[in-house]
């Protein structure tokens, strides 16, 4: 059996009682990479000496002494590339620092390791975005893994990765780790550093884990949190020793039922594997107490009016002048922008940043802008009502399990419309984890189901108690498959 399907906790023990050393990990996972990764497409790229090199002046006896984390495209690593899964960015550029999630990782003793697949720019569900390779799920390889950090939930659930990081904007670590069967949590807006992260959406990006077990999340998530001065919207807050959640029971704790978010149109194995997890929490001792969130159907429209705006002005700076591609055809400079552009993003990023730039355009910016951002406010207000009456809200994280490679990808507004149980959460800036809570049959392959759990501002503590006891309850711990 390789180490690659370890968890870290399991990984940390054999570490620290020198029964394997970090070059082992390495190289074992080196070695299921070749082996794996021709057929899940996970990875884009890894630098085994490189990540050989920096194991050894690790010291072990940090809290993540020598364990190997897999990086989402996104994430700038010092000296590595980062393409977002772009043509803008892929063969041109490498990441000249750490980003100030990696700076906190490798002070815990994390050596990164590895390059995952993404929907360009971190636009997309389902990863086909990418330009530069495709991402097939584990459970069933002719299906999605999700997106857009679908590489990162791949690679943790095809048994090729330890752990991974990803960036969620409207569902992007949730969804993926939903649809391959691992722990996916994206942390209270501000609580990671979005430094070095290359901007989607700057209100709703947030980088968080991707893990086989809640127990590793709380690990990644002690060392990913805290004040960074290079991000001004990274809160100045005490993080708090996310293990204590572990192995404590969640008796009275009231579980909010939004009325809103249990509806027709989820597929019925996914409503039947999250309903059964309901029932498991209630055998725990949790109370259910039906809530409602009534602008929830205000969520995709108003996602998709904010994040193209945000989106449109963020990478404006992909102009073919500082870094990137450079078209070669171009003889004047108008046509220097143009035709580097269209040459650099794929469709998908070309659609938000119209839709952007013609939300954010004079005459129509009251229409659709300004409203957007009361609509939002509208939302957080809701999870501000309902979390006076409620200590966690449960929803499916996704409305259907994975769908086969191609089936979505020429209508956009179906998939958008996948991400009505997740975007809310980033609108609203709260934290939330996915976690396996079943499985449906479908063809012969048996494809994973999440269930979301949403908690307060700044409670991870809670959201991560409950997701341990669920994960015990339902033994439903994500194995490699
Ligand atoms: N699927 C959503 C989108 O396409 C969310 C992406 C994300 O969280 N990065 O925008």
């Amino acid at each position: 059996m390789s180490l690659a399907t370890s968890t870290i906790t399991d990984l940390r023990q054999k570490l620290t009682s020198r029964e394997i050393t970090s070059r082992d990990v390495l190289e074992d996972l080196a070695r299921v990479i070749e082996q794996k990764n021709p057929d899940l497409g996970a990875y884009l790229g890894w630098d085994l000496e490189k990540a050989l090199a920096e194991a050894e002046s690790v010291d072990l006896t940090l809290p993540l002494g020598g364990i190997p984390i897999g990086i989402k495209d996104n994430i700038n690593v010092l000296g590595e590339p980062c393409s977002c899964g772009s043509r803008m960015l892929a063969g041109t550029y490498r990441a000249p620092y750490d980003a100030g999630a990696i700076s906190n990782l490798r002070k815990a003793g994390v050596v990164p390791f590895g390059r995952l697949n993404m929907d360009e720019f971190a636009m997309g569900s389902s990863t086909e975005n990418s330009a530069l390779a495709l991402t097939r799920n584990p459970h069933d390889l002719s299906r999605i893994p999700g997106g857009s950090s679908g590489g990162s939930a791949a690679a943790v659930a095809g048994g090729i990765a330890i752990a991974t990081l990803g960036s969620d904007t409207g569902g992007s670590i949730r969804q993926p780790a939903a649809l391959c069967g691992c722990v996916g949590l994206k942390p209270t807006y501000g609580r990671v550093s979005r430094y070095g992260l290359v901007a989607f959406a700057s209100s709703l990006d947030q980088i968080g884990p991707l893990t086989k077990t809640v127990a590793d999340s709380a690990l990644l998530l002690n060392s990913l949190c805290g004040k960074d001065e290079r991000d001004s919207t990274s809160l100045s807050i005490p993080v708090p020793d996310f293990t204590a959640a572990l192995g404590r029971d969640i008796k009275g704790l009231r579980i909010g039922l939004p009325r809103e978010y249990f509806i027709s149109g989820i597929h019925a194995g996914v409503s039947a594997a999250v309903n059964g997890a309901v029932k498991k929490l209630e055998s725990l001792g949790a109370i259910p107490v039906e809530i409602s969130l009534p602008h929830t159907d205000l969520g995709v429209s108003t996602y998709y009016i904010i994040a193209p705006a945000e989106a449109s002005a963020n990478l404006a700076r992909f102009d073919g002048v500082r870094y990137g591609h450079r078209s070669a055809a171009a003889t004047d400079l108008l046509e220097h922008y143009m035709m580097t552009r269209e040459e650099g993003f794929g469709p998908e990023v070309k659609r938000r940043i119209l839709l952007g730039t013609y939300v954010l355009s004079s005459g129509y910016y009251d229409a659709y802008y300004l409203k957007a951002q009361r609509a939002r406010t509208l939302i957080r207000q809701d999870f501000e009502a309902a979390f006076a009456a409620v200590d966690i809200i449960v929803s499916p994280t996704s409305p259907a399990p994975a769908h086969k490679l191609g089936e979505l990808k020429d209508n956009p507004l179906a998939a958008y419309l996948e991400d009505v149980f997740t975007i809310p959460v980033n609108l609203a800036g709260l934290p939330a984890i996915s976690l396996p809570c079943g499985s449906v049959q479908a063809e012969g392959a048996s494809l994973p189901v999440g269930i979301q759990l949403i908690s307060k501002p700044l409670d991870e503590m809670t959201l991560l108690r409950v997701a341990d006891a669920l994960e015990h309850a339902l033994d439903q711990t994500s194995g490699p498959v």
